[in-house]
């Protein structure tokens, strides 16, 4: 399929570990592009500190992500991008690649590292998803504290909602959703994504983010993936999934691209998406204006860009 619709995408071979961050797929204006990989670089240093000292992909990936939860930049965790009734809504999820384990939380009320509540549906629950009012419930069964909504909203993020609805906008993208994905020494990848969703989107409404397949997806046998963009479109086509699948015959990049301009000629959506194959290559591709990542390799090299 032709990828005309791709801006943008990047590759690096293969690794003993590598670790790739986005901090969402949009149009972030140019002024705040520096902050957004600032931001991007700062976390895919802390996953890559986890994999350096022998952690695991899963571990590394979390990491990762709740240092762009705790960046105000970002529209996940703090930061967050408000619903149409001006209220925090987060959805996250965390995928482990060697035992395809997955956990995700999504329409959930105010808590400053979703991720690790997803991680914590995953390893202590019987589920895979837990939503709202439930799955706040089990946050704080499992010692989570719900957050203070107004020590999580932004200035920006109360603008932005301000605009969308002075505008009618329906509904529109806060450019910041978040995701990580790596491969560790001993063959593991996993990826991770958080996100507030949409600006102005309506209450209730779950993106592709916490949706194993979608927004998230991770296998030893083929790669792990994080996608951002247009959630409604990304479900629909399983883009994480499509993508993850897509590197059995072809290296990272093109998997990534092609995944996106399939998205794009069959639902018009469009979006980012970054991989960690099986053997430790990366790569990444975005169909639209920007998107933030950072990546750092086992010797030692540090790549970023929007
Ligand atoms: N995919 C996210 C959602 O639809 C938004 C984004 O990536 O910016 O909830």
């Amino acid at each position: 399929m032709a990828d005309d619709a791709v801006t943008a995408s990047w590759a690096h071979g293969p690794c003993t570990w590598s670790i790739l961050v986005h901090g969402g797929a949009g149009d972030v204006a140019a002024e705040r592009v520096p902050l957004h990989v600032a931001g991007c670089e700062r976390a895919a240093a802390a996953g890559a500190a986890v994999l350096q000292a022998g952690g695991s992909a899963l571990d590394a990936v979390q990491r990762a992500v709740e240092v762009l939860e705790d960046d105000p930049c970002f529209n996940a965790g703090t930061g967050a991008c408000l619903n149409a009734d001006g209220a925090i809504e987060l959805d996250a999820s965390i995928m482990d690649g060697s035992t395809l384990r997955a956990g995700g939380v999504c329409a959930l009320a105010p808590f400053k590292n979703p991720i690790a509540i997803a991680r914590r549906v995953m390893d202590a629950s019987r589920h895979v998803l837990l939503a709202g009012e439930g799955a706040a419930r089990f946050a704080q069964e499992q010692g989570f504290a719900r957050a203070d909504p107004s020590s999580m909203i932004t200035d920006l993020a109360r603008a932005r909602l301000a605009a969308a609805q002075a505008k009618r906008a329906t509904e529109g993208w806060a450019g910041g959703t978040v995701g990580a994905v790596a491969r560790d020494a001993g063959g593991r990848v996993a990826a991770a994504t958080s996100t507030g969703g949409m600006v102005n989107k309506l209450a209730g409404r779950v993106g592709d983010s916490p949706i194993v397949g979608a927004g998230t997806y991770a296998d030893d046998a083929t790669a792990a993936c994080s996608t951002t963009g247009h959630g409604e479109a990304m479900i629909r086509v399983c883009l994480a999934k499509t993508a993850s699948d897509a590197t059995r015959t072809a290296g990272a990049e093109h998997a990534a691209r092609a995944s996106l301009a399939m998205m794009h000629a069959r639902t018009g959506g469009t979006g980012g998406a970054i991989l960690a194959a099986r053997d430790g290559s990366l790569g990444l591709a975005r169909t639209t204006r920007t998107m933030s990542w950072a990546a750092v390799t086992d010797d030692g090299s540090r790549a970023s860009g929007a």
